[in-house]
């Protein structure tokens, strides 16, 4: 049965939601129910992480930790600093989930599968008192002269709410209600995604990593600079990269992605890809590498020997038919000019991105409510009080990896705190 009247109302079981719910029901605030839409809460966070939820990053320092938020960015330093990834872990730790962290620094359950993450949010926030109703939308929401809200719900609902967190994710609802009460928004664009290359041989080559290259954007035309003095951010990411039949993916690309994601928007995601698959090897180096390999190297095939350990050798004969070298020749006889020509491949290789490719293990979109419209100390709108606003919904996201949910456990627990200490009923 759904009440009259409600101290809290967290409209969407998210994790963002899960999280203010509980956190400000264990500092004290009482008659705190969450609304979701659908039949299953905490949906995201059960396909997450292909099945296992990855968590958090262990990336401990909030000044460190603010840099893999292309939107966010420098804003959440406050925030992080009250609640960053160490808290996470004490957090779930304390309530019996151990977090794993694997090689590349994500962390995830030890059990490894995202149920158990479920499953500790859902207890958690029963054992704290909170109550849920799943199947109920919030469709519309009027803030009241007395203060307060009115929500009605699809299929014709209503009920009296205190405070509103909103905490709807990516769902165009929230971002509706929230301008209904004079939010603004930054458009809503795709992030995360990876590269589709214009057809290339390079696509024979699917399943090839390469660790680390160095990666830049460049506009499809001069026409596509970005209007009106402002300058053309450089775009380069440097990491793993992996051929896919289709293009580009790996960790390098999802971060060039997300970074460069209006831009690509704005360019009608064509753009140049440079290739540097030395990441970052001046061409005297490697000029003198190639020198030396054909000194040391001379009665072999340049196929047979990679000049950079990184490259594997399908990539390294195709760098090769791509220059017009033959793969069999010696080394004693690469001309002068045959070698400039492969440093600059080794360095420089350029392809037409064609499009976007499908996205990788998280799917994230950039945009959302306006971080200026927000305090980010207690997540209350600057604009409604009694209103507060914590993950998706607001324009940030981070790169793969573990941000998102960080986000989504550091803005929902701000929220909790400051519910709390607006409760009256709070010790
Ligand atoms: C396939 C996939 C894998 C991912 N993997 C990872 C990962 O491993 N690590 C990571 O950090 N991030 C990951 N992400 C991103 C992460 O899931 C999101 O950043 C995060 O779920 C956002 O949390 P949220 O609580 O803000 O919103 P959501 O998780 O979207 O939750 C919002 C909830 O609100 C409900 N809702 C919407 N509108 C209303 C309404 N009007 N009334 C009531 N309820 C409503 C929705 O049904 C939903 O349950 C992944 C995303 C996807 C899609």
């Amino acid at each position: 049965m759904l009440p009259s009247r409600v101290s809290v109302v967290v409209a969407g079981g998210g994790p963002a939601g899960y999280m203010a719910a509980i956190a400000a029901a264990e500092a004290g605030a009482t008659d705190i129910l969450i609304l979701e839409a659908t039949p299953e809460p905490l949906h995201k966070v059960l396909i997450s992480g292909g099945g296992r939820c990855n968590v958090t990053h262990a990336c401990w320092d909030p000044r460190a930790l603010v840099g893999h938020y292309p939107r966010g960015g420098q804003a959440l330093r406050g925030p992080f600093s009250r609640f960053a990834t160490g808290d996470t872990v004490a957090w779930f730790g304390a309530r019996g989930l151990e977090l794993v962290e694997e090689a590349d620094g994500r962390l995830f359950p030890r059990s490894n599968r995202s149920s158990s993450v479920v499953d500790t949010l859902r207890r958690s926030a029963r054992q704290a008192g909170v109550r849920s109703m799943e199947g109920q939308a919030l469709q519309a929401v009027t803030a009241l002269a007395s203060g307060g809200f009115r929500l009605s719900l699809r299929g014709g609902g209503e009920l009296l709410s205190d405070r509103l967190v909103l905490a709807t994710g990516s769902h165009p609802s929230g971002l509706r209600i929230a301008a209904s009460l004079g939010h603004g928004r930054v458009a809503p664009v795709p992030s995360l995604f990876t590269l589709a290359l214009a057809p290339h041989p390079l696509a024979a080559l699917a399943g090839v990593a390469v660790d680390p290259v160095l990666l830049e954007l460049e506009p499809p035309s001069p026409a596509a600079q970005p209007p009106s003095g402002r300058r053309q951010e450089r775009h380069r990411q440097q990491g793993p990269l992996l051929i896919t039949h289709w293009g580009f993916s790996g960790p390098a690309t999802l971060r060039l992605t997300a970074f460069a994601a209006r831009d690509l928007r704005a360019w009608g995601y064509r753009a140049t890809l440079r290739v540097d698959w030395t990441a970052g090897l001046s061409a005297n180096d490697l000029e003198a590498r190639l020198a030396a390999a054909r000194v040391e190297q001379a009665r072999r095939q340049l196929g047979s020997v990679r000049p950079w350990p990184a490259l594997s050798r399908r990539l390294w004969v195709h760098l090769l038919e791509a220059s017009g070298v033959e793969p069999s020749l010696r080394w004693a006889d690469l001309g002068r000019a045959q070698q400039r020509t492969l440093v600059q491949a080794l360095r420089e290789s350029r392809y037409a991105i064609g499009g976007r490719g499908p996205f990788g293990e998280e799917f994230v979109t950039a945009g959302g409510i306006p971080l200026g419209e927000v305090n980010l100390a207690t997540m209350e709108s600057r604009l409604q009080a009694g209103l507060f606003l914590v993950g998706e919904l607001l324009d940030v996201d981070g790169v793969t990896g573990g941000f998102n949910f960080q986000h989504c456990w550091s803005s929902g627990w701000l929220a909790g705190q400051a519910l709390a200490a607006a409760s009256p009923t709070a010790a």
